[in-house]
């Protein structure tokens, strides 16, 4: 009886020992994973024309998660002409 609630109160610190641990370690990354779930969303209902060239294309996977600067563009490599490009977005 007395071994049982000795058991339960070492889970107890340990269960807590490793939630005070994770916790600054999981709370950025929940909040990455939120803005780029987002941005992800965002950029799946645009289009991104290149500055450069012209040509309209939809971002990679990654490049769709990257945050969007300056009202809407994004630093894009335009699939058609190669170059790096502030794309501009425009609704599908
Ligand atoms: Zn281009």
């Amino acid at each position: 009886m007395e071994k049982d609630s000795l058991l339960e109160h070492s889970i107890g610190s340990y269960t807590r020992q490793v939630l005070t641990t994770i916790a600054p370690v999981i709370l950025p990354i929940a909040v990455l994973l939120v803005v780029a779930l987002t941005q992800w969303k965002l950029s799946k209902s645009f289009d991104y024309q290149c500055g450069a060239c012209g040509h309209s294309f939809s971002p990679s996977p990654i490049a769709a998660v990257a945050p969007h600067r300056f009202g809407g563009v994004k630093l894009l490599r335009c699939p058609s002409c190669g170059s790096i490009t502030w794309a501009s977005a425009a609704p599908k």
